[in-house]
């Protein structure tokens, strides 16, 4: 049952009927296989990526997804970041259940988390779900969007080959909402909630329910330095979905990226506290009027410098949170 949805296409709907048959050999094999874990005691699954930059050496697996099992069908959350991927994680549900995929639900529309997408629209008759601005985000438009993704899919199509190739492509999602949506399958409830913009336009969380099971997307990065840098990001936005977290008091977390906890203070800890940590040194620069170059030398990133993701991150994170706070002390309201 869907309650407070738009339908914005029901042409796509109806070729959800045509399912093509299920070819392996449609997509490159991993090295790695999956590894799936199980929540304790709950019909709940995820797979955890490796922490750093999808490379060669990590075949693209670098961040997490998950399913849940009900007696009337699967929802899958995310869909990892190669169809490669996509494809595994779809063998890895057929492994465990005879139960049809239902929904594909979105944490928010970037590479790392869609583009294993097209192993499931190919070969299910699965619904996507995302949030409104996940629209924004299509392979032929790179006016609107952040990412922009089909420059991504070409950087993609270098760095990840041969699992994500010219036949890569985004699938756009089939019903989005704008603030909340619940979803019921079986005795389970689905609860979906936006949290952005923050790490990106469209981030939504989904609280499973009776469980008590939140998979927090990006919002929540466990141990790696996070991806900020970003036209939509707004760390003013991500500390408030951040909170947010705090009092949906989940009993598990499973993050975008990193690895889960059963103490939700303890999972939203290092976001919070790197995003902070940087706010406190660039808004420090910002008010005495520091060139944004001599403030990033004299910070000292001893904390994080070793961290994940460290390299290709933090400078771009440092810098677009210059130019934000420079925002809000211009455009924001007099002190
Ligand atoms: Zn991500």
């Amino acid at each position: 049952m869907l309650r407070s949805a738009h339908f914005a296409s029901l042409l796509s709907l109806t070729l959800l009927a045509v399912v093509l048959p299920a070819h392996a050999q449609d997509y490159a094999p991993l090295d790695t296989p999956l590894k799936i874990e199980q929540v304790p005691g709950a019909p709940i699954y995820y797979t955890i990526g490796h922490p750093g930059v999808p490379s060669h050496a990590n075949e693209g697996h670098t961040s997490n997804a998950g399913f849940v099992v009900t007696s009337k069908g699967v929802v899958v959350f995310d869909a990892l970041g190669t169809p490669s991927l996509g494809w595994a994680l779809l063998q890895e549900i057929r492994k465990r259940t005879t139960e049809p995929i239902r929904y594909n639900v979105l944490s928010h529309y970037h590479a790392d988390h869609i583009y294993g997408l097209q192993a499931f629209r190919d070969h299910t008759g699965t619904v996507i779900i995302a949030q409104d601005r996940a629209r924004e985000y299509k392979e032929e438009n790179d006016e609107t969007n952040e990412e922009r993704s089909s420059q991504r899919l070409d950087q993609r199509r270098e760095a990840l080959a041969p699992w994500v190739n010219k036949e890569t492509r985004v699938v756009p999602p089939d019903i989005t909402f704008s603030d909340r949506l619940t979803l019921t399958l079986g005795t389970h409830d689905f609860q979906m909630v936006y949290a952005g913009p923050a790490h990106s336009a469209s981030d939504m969380m989904m609280l499973v329910q009776p469980e008590g099971v939140l998979f927090a997307g990006d919002i929540v990065q466990n141990g790696r330095i996070p991806f900020m840098n970003a036209d939509d990001v707004s760390t003013t936005q991500w500390l408030k979905a951040l909170a947010e977290v705090e009092k949906l008091n989940p009993r598990f977390i499973i993050p975008g990226h990193g690895k889960p906890s059963a103490a939700a203070k303890e999972a939203i800890a290092f976001t919070r506290d790197y995003i902070q940590y940087v706010r406190a040194a660039m808004g420090a620069a910002v008010e005495s009027w520091i060139d944004f170059d001599i403030a990033y030398r004299k910070t000292d990133w001893s904390k994080y410098k070793d961290m994940p993701a460290f390299d290709a991150n933090n400078r771009g994170n440092a810098y677009r949170i210059f130019i934000e706070l420079e925002g809000t002390q211009f455009n924001g309201p007099k002190r």
